[in-house]
């Protein structure tokens, strides 16, 4: 019913900015809260506890379990002064986003059936074994022992969500099989750690840890509530599977530098205040290019919390935004034709020591180990390019990369005009000239100046999905509904490998002669040249780029399904097993889980996109165009023959044209069950994907064609699903 849309237009109209007030004047006062921080540990555990704790952190000791018992003991009374009467063990499972299974605190204090009293011990913090068979394992599990365990870890501090005291952990099988996004990561930092400071050592031996760090920055769509209930598609697949571009969308780039709307920015204020309360640095908020996108970002951080603190904040958002009368959109390309949300990684290297890795130093040998890092980096990014992107990859992340606002499905590394020149030199330049010692026996680099106003000097290139920007590389390819960690281990990873691989040429070399600067700056130059096809800082959405990338051996397949192979390739399947991070079984296992998301993600899409051609557009186009023959009817018995067919010239055009387009509709719908029914036929999740997305897919933009070319013909008032106008400027 038409009136449906137009009372929630109506409705969407009225609705006035919510009051917010800050929790209190210094947001320090209340900043963490609800986090089982350094604060509340000191608070809650006795000094002994506290140090044990910080050794298991820090130093990866063993957990004993009268340690957990002392931790748990505090962190229950901690929480129980919150409010908490539940615990849960949240871990982040092979699909995207966060699971949850809930207990009470209470027990029999003795026998059955006696008195209550409320218990928690080091066992239940320590672990759990959620009822695994209903999440997705890959065929790592048969249902017979399905099985799975999941384990605290407590480098991410627990924190308390209502009436819950909510545990990070990991997730893994009876077999000891990996089952979730975070294992993989922390073994990931682990490696980078490792590898990075053997490398730091060759400039400073003082160092003594090294942190991936992390700073996304959170797209996303708001729609008002009313609104988003009348279109199912938003509801089923969080997008909109059919809508006529509005007339007006973000050509006049007027919403990116315009004032937040007031309901929006009382959602914005909002959400920061609960952002704090959970310890989340929250420090950016704007309006992005789309009309209703915007961004979120923190202060970045250490890389596993960070992935915490975003999947935390995105369940957050949502909550928010319903009290505020809107729904959050965290889908990539919601919206065809405008742009789509990403979640741009920003991700860099630093010691124990306050060196960020990234970053220009002020002497030689800091610029020396500077750039070690930067190419040691274009190294691995350019060995597993493929991998790379195949960590980005989802069915939702396909639409939006290489439509014409994000970077295309080829992994790039934009560098900018100083850093590239600075690469060139040394390229071109032998150890002799480029190492120099001075009288004072001090390295001497012949390299362009690295001016400390680098930062704010690096060129922005938009199109990269890989950037270099001044301290920090930022992976721009990662979608905005994604889980940090597939990308963040994938990457981490990578150049965790290169940074061996650098350290054992290196030390080749010096143990053959060389001096420990001429034998970095050898293999430097020997990995500039090696890497150089990686490096592009054009336009990333130009045509041409697409033929000349292809030309440079980089990865440019651009269906999901076929991407996703790239994780058991046998550069892949190396990488990983040697750093342990992951198994081959783990592999293959969690490429299966892939697969069948994808299928299932585009499954869903084609059931709704059909149930809407057959159940809203066609009796609605048909209504109108029976109105027009009934007109044209009516004109017949009021004119002559000759002045009746002028007269309903046009009418008779437009009822042609709903026939016609109404007929192509239901003989792809029709089509496209039977792709459906085929593909499903299929057993292995890999083909069956395939079929998805060579067979299937395509249907969607012939019917949506058809449908948008409807939405323009079909009078306004009979429209019964809310237009792109509408979605998108009103709040
Ligand atoms: P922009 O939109 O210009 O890319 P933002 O300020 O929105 O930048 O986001 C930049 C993000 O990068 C922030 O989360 C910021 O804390 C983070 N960041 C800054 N320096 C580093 C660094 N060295 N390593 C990792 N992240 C960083
Ligand atoms: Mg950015």
């Amino acid at each position: 019913m038409s009136s449906l849309r137009f009372n929630a237009v109506e409705e969407a109209f009225k609705k006035k900015a919510l009051e917010v007030t800050a929790p209190s004047k210094f947001t320090s006062d209340y900043y963490g809260k609800y986090v089982f921080n350094s604060a509340a540990k000191a608070k809650y555990l006795s000094k002994d506890t506290l140090k044990a704790l910080n050794n298991v952190i820090n130093k990866g000791a063993t957990l004993d379990i009268a340690l957990a018992n002392q931790i748990a003991a505090g962190m229950k009374l901690w929480a129980t002064e919150l409010g908490a009467t539940h615990y849960t063990h949240w871990f982040q499972p092979l699909t995207d986003g966060t699971a949850e299974k809930h207990d009470s605190f209470i027990d029999y204090a003795g026998a059955p059936g006696e008195d209550i009293i409320e218990d928690f011990s080091g066992k239940l913090l320590a672990q759990q074994e959620p009822d695994a068979s209903s999440f997705p394992n890959g065929g790592i599990r048969s249902t017979f022992e399905a099985r799975g365990y999941t384990a605290w870890d407590p480098s991410s501090p627990a924190f308390v969500v209502d009436d819950t005291l909510v545990i990070p952990t990991i997730f893994f099988s009876y077999t000891g099989e990996s089952l979730d996004l975070k294992a993989p990561l922390l073994k990931a930092l682990a490696a980078v750690d490792k590898a990075a400071v053997e490398v730091c050592q060759l400039f400073d031996t003082n160092v003594k840890k090294v942190n991936a760090n992390l700073g996304w920055e959170q797209e996303y769509f708001l729609i008002d509530e009313g609104l988003y209930a009348t279109r199912p598609d938003l509801v089923l697949t969080g997008r909109t599977l059919m809508g006529h571009e509005s007339a007006k969308n973000q050509q006049l780039e007027d919403h990116y530098f315009g004032a937040v709307p007031s309901r929006v920015a009382a959602y914005m204020k909002d959400l920061e205040f609960e952002g704090y309360k959970y310890g989340i640095p929250l420090k950016t908020r704007h309006n992005e290019v789309a009309p209703n996108q915007f961004e979120l970002a923190p202060i970045f951080g250490e890389c596993n919390l960070a992935v915490d603190q975003n999947l935390l904040v995105m369940s957050i958002m949502k909550k928010v935004a319903r009290r505020h009368g809107f729904r959050l959109l965290l889908h990539e390309k919601p919206f065809a034709g405008i742009n789509g949300s990403g979640k741009h990684n920003n991700w860099s290297l630093s010691t124990d020591t306050g060196v960020i890795l990234y970053a220009p130093g002020k002497t030689a040998e800091e610029n020396l180990q500077f750039i070690t890092f930067i190419v040691t980096t274009l190294k691995a990014v350019h060995k597993h390019n493929a991998l790379l992107k195949a960590s980005i990859m989802t069915a939702q992340n396909a639409h939006r990369l290489g439509a014409n606002e994000a970077p295309p499905a080829i992994i790039s590394a934009f560098l900018g005009s100083q850093l590239t020149a600075i690469l060139d030199k040394l390229e071109n330049s032998t150890s002799e000239e480029a190492i120099l010692i001075d009288d004072k026996k001090k390295l001497k680099l012949d390299i362009p100046h690295i001016p400390e106003v680098f930062l704010d000097n690096t060129d922005r290139n938009r199109t990269s999905p890989f950037a270099f920007t001044g301290n920090r590389f930022e992976f721009r390819a990662v979608g905005s509904s994604a889980n940090c960690s597939s990308a963040m281990t994938a990457l981490n990873t990578a150049v965790a490998a290169q940074l061996v691989e650098f350290k054992a040429e290196v030390d080749a070399k010096i143990a053959a002669g060389s001096s420990k600067e001429k034998a970095i700056f050898d293999v430097i130059k020997t990995y500039i040249k090696e890497s150089k096809a990686i490096r592009f800082d054009g336009n990333g959405y130009s045509d041409e780029w697409k033929v000349e990338a292809a030309k440079r051996g980089l990865d440019c397949e651009t269906s999901a399904p076929k991407i996703v192979e790239a994780y058991t390739s046998k550069s892949s399947i190396e990488l990983f097993t040697k750093t342990g991070v992951l198994t081959e079984k783990e592999l293959e296992s969690r490429n299966e889980v892939k697969w069948e998301t994808y299928t299932k993600k585009i499954q869903i899409e084609s059931r709704v996109l059909g149930d809407l051609a057959i159940n809203h557009i066609i009796p609605v186009a048909t209504r109108y165009q029976s109105l027009l023959l009934d007109n044209v009817f009516k004109i017949k018995a009021v004119f002559d023959a000759e002045k009746a067919a002028k007269i309903s010239a046009k009418d008779l055009a437009l009822i042609e044209e709903i026939a016609e387009r109404t007929a192509i509709i239901k003989e792809n719908v029709d089509a496209m069950i039977e792709a459906r029914k085929a593909a499903n036929a299929i057993e292995h999740e890999d083909k069956k994907a395939n079929a998805y997305h060579d067979v299937v897919l395509p249907y969607f933009d012939v019917i949506r064609y058809n449908i948008d070319k409807l939405e323009l013909i079909v009078d306004d008032e009979i429209w019964t699903l809310p237009k792109y106008r509408e979605l998108l400027f009103i709040r």
